[in-house]
């Protein structure tokens, strides 16, 4: 059970990418329970009720975040909502086919770049602006230990998950005499509905390479996110936090 801190995100506002669903949604309940406010933006508007249904203090908006002039949308009406944004996570994204990147179809390639990669681009580049003008801001973006070993067969994801930690390196970076941090975490597998996305081949190789021989729980992501999205995380801007049961051997 994880331990709840009841203030820890009073007075705070989070936007979360792909919150309906999975590690996201794990993350927003764990702001709600500990004082945030928190609307998700995601793509399935039925999720997010599914999602408002369990948590009715959820506010949720229906965006792409591959469409940049949604995403700026998005921003400004949540800015307007909720007086501000103050944390960004960016968990929205999907694993594309699981095959050789040799038969890799071109359009499920330039999906999973648009969505991975692009999305988290123009949420980051969305709010920066915002959390500037406040001096303030915790952004999280989402990455994958795919994305520093590069799975096989999954060379689409590997890619836009490598470029998620490029992002997070050079944004934190840019941002690094300012008080808005940038960092990125990189999971390994944590079953959620992500895993209907994938082989049944693929979800087995990936267990297989987890030392503690077991899948990641939704609440042990959260429980970091929610410390690296936290005030008292000051010092450290423009890094990758594991979480991968010892998989990540840097
Ligand atoms: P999930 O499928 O449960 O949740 C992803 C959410 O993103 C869904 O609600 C979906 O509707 C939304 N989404 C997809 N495309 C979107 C778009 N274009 N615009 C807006 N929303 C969109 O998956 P999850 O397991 O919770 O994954 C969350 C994040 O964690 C992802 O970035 C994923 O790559 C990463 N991750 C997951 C695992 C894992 O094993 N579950 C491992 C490593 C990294």
């Amino acid at each position: 059970m994880p331990t709840i801190f009841a203030e820890r995100f009073a007075g705070r506002s989070a936007v979360i990418t792909g919150g309906a669903s999975g590690i996201g949604l794990a993350v927003a309940q764990r702001l709600i329970q500990e004082g945030g406010r928190v609307s998700v933006w995601d793509r399935d508007p039925a999720q997010i009720e599914a999602a408002r249904a369990s948590i009715p203090a959820l506010h949720g908006q229906t965006v792409d975040v591959a469409d940049p002039a949604a995403v700026d949308r998005a921003a400004r009406s949540t800015i307007e909502a909720h007086g501000g944004v103050d944390i960004l996570i960016t968990s929205a994204a999907i694993t594309g086919p699981n095959m050789t990147a040799w038969d890799y179809p071109v359009e499920d390639w330039r999906l999973v770049i648009d969505i991975n990669i692009n999305g988290v681009f123009y949420c980051n580049k969305a709010l920066v602006p915002h959390m500037l003008e406040r001096n303030y801001g915790r952004i999280v973006n989402i990455a994958s230990i795919a994305g520093k070993e590069g799975n096989p067969n999954a060379s689409a994801y590997s890619t836009s998950k490598a470029a998620v930690i490029g992002l997070t390196k050079s944004l934190g970076k840019e941002l690094a005499k300012t008080g808005i941090t940038v960092n990125c975490v990189t999971p390994a597998a944590v079953r959620t509905a992500i895993f209907k996305q994938m082989s049944q081949e693929h979800i087995d190789f990936m267990l297989s390479k987890i030392p503690m021989a077991r899948f990641g729980e939704v609440d042990e992501v959260a429980a970091l996110i929610c410390w690296i999205a936290s005030e008292e995380c000051s010092f450290t801007t423009a890094a990758v936090f594991d979480v991968s049961g010892g998989r990540a051997t840097y």
